[in-house]
């Protein structure tokens, strides 16, 4: 029987292995020394504990996933979002290992992970792209070479950069030499790269990004869309799909151009393409060679499971439908839900007292919870996505808010209460929606 390795946690891990199972597959759940109570490793095949609480340890090992695969004997490893999911080497090791991992090659790990190299193939695929820097930018001398052609504010951006760190917004040209200077250091020290690019900071743009899959065999469809603008320090708390305000002429061209970059690098699996849009243009910002958090919202208005048709591609199925085959039905909102507290935002670990999940027409929560667990300190503070699917967008906010109000989340402090806020903001109600929401709706 085929088996898979899940290295991940959370709920992530869950949904992996919910996918599994529906298609037949042998599981194999690995866990820290902090995790031993997560949800999945009960539904688990066989579990095996690859270290201490410290991620280094454990999630971000390589030796010690592929050591858990030796002994499992698990030819497949899904490795969900996060930890190592975009880690190049682990890819690598990986195909010397003989292991499949459940994504595309580390070739194009490699190239896409490098924001300097991925935007330069994907302009030379076609995709339009933030103007800026071609290249690393080493001097201020190249800096303001670069500047005089785009203008002010700019963005100063680590190559290597992730997670929404490794940037920062240059207004003048006074700040230009002291922000230069930090985001190379802060680059080397978080992403152990020092090299960093210019681009445009566009003023008030929509994060909205494409969903692709493309199997073993040439075949790529593209899933549509998701307008993820609602961030909190670069970081998406709130995900729709469709995007609004976005015509049918103008989606089917941008798919176009997804599947053709797609091809232009013999991309496999399942891929996002991310693009910023100023209300009329599109411009490519980076592409994330993994299953995305915010999937779910793809999969309730397209019917298709992602992460079933992920693993599919991988184990070489060619892909059952075509891109004409896809429709899009209704629209879908997810709200991330961490346990933080709403008005600091810091994290909120401890013991859930009591869980209930939302439920409903329409409504879907990913969540490895129940009442009785203890949600550790030393992880992403993610603990459940709240996902409603309806008719139209109006019908989905109705169906997503009376989701969190039935939703019961004790013993640990949660930012639900903000998702009904901005649910219930009239600005968020009528579309008028930028990256910054949410920095002008914490501050008013
Ligand atoms: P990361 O890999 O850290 O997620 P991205 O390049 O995907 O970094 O950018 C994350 C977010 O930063 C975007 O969703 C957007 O909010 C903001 N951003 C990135 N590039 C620009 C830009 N050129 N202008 C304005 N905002 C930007």
């Amino acid at each position: 029987m085929t088996s898979v390795l899940i290295a991940n946690r959370g709920e992530i891990a869950l949904r992996v292995l919910r996918a599994c199972k529906v298609l037949g597959l042998h599981t194999v759940a690995v866990y820290s020394k902090a995790d031993k109570d997560l949800l999945h490793l009960r539904l688990a095949d066989e579990t095996i504990c690859i270290g201490s609480a410290d991620a280094q340890s454990s999630y971000l090992s390589i030796p010690a996933i592929i050591s858990a695969a030796e002994i499992s004997g698990a030819e497949f490893i899904h490795p969900g979002y996060g930890f190592l999911s975009e880690n190049h080497s682990f890819a690598k090791q990986l195909e010397h290992s003989g292991f499949k991992l459940i994504g595309p090659t580390s070739e194009v790990i490699k190239l896409m992970g490098d924001k300097i190299f991925a935007k330069k193939a994907m302009k030379e695929a076609g995709l339009p792209c933030v103007p800026g820097s071609k290249d690393e930018i080493l001097t201020y001398a190249q800096a303001k070479a670069v500047i005089d052609d785009i203008g002010y504010p700019i963005l100063i951006k680590a190559s290597a950069g992730g997670g929404g760190r490794g940037m920062r917004v240059v207004n003048e040209e006074s700040e230009l030499k002291t922000a230069l200077e930090e985001v190379q250091k802060e680059a080397g020290v978080l992403f152990k790269d020092k090299r960093v690019f210019i681009e445009r900071y566009l003023y008030k743009p929509r994060h909205i990004e494409f969903q692709i899959l493309a199997d073993q065999h040439g075949n790529v469809v593209c899933l549509g869309e998701r307008d993820c603008s609602i961030q909190r320090r670069h970081q998406k708390i709130i995900e729709e799909a469709p995007a609004f305000g976005i015509s049918a002429k103008q989606r089917n061209h941008m798919m176009q151009l997804c599947i053709d970059a797609c091809k232009s690098i013999h991309y496999v699996g399942v891929g996002t393409f991310e693009f910023l849009y100023d209300g009329k243009e599109f411009y490519f910002i980076e592409m994330n060679t993994r299953i995305q958090v915010e999937h779910p919202v793809t999969e309730m208005i397209t019917g298709i499971d992602l992460i079933e048709q992920q693993i599919k591609v991988a184990l070489g199925d060619k892909l059952a439908f075509k891109q004409e085959d896809i429709t899009f039905n209704g629209h879908a909102i997810e709200c991330r839900i961490n346990a933080e507290n709403p008005q600091t935002m810091l994290p909120s670990p401890g013991l859930v007292t009591d869980y209930h999940a939302a439920s409903g027409p329409g409504i879907r929560v990913d969540s490895h919870l129940y009442s009785g667990y203890r949600v550790p300190h030393q992880y992403d503070s993610l603990v459940a996505k709240v996902i409603a699917h309806g008719y139209g967008r109006h019908h989905t906010i109705h169906r997503l808010k009376n989701a969190l109000s039935e939703m019961i989340i004790e013993g640990v402090a949660t930012n639900t209460s903000l998702h009904c806020d901005i649910l219930d903001d009239p600005r968020f109600q009528s579309e008028d929606i930028s990256i910054h929401f949410l920095q002008e709706f914490v501050d008013c």
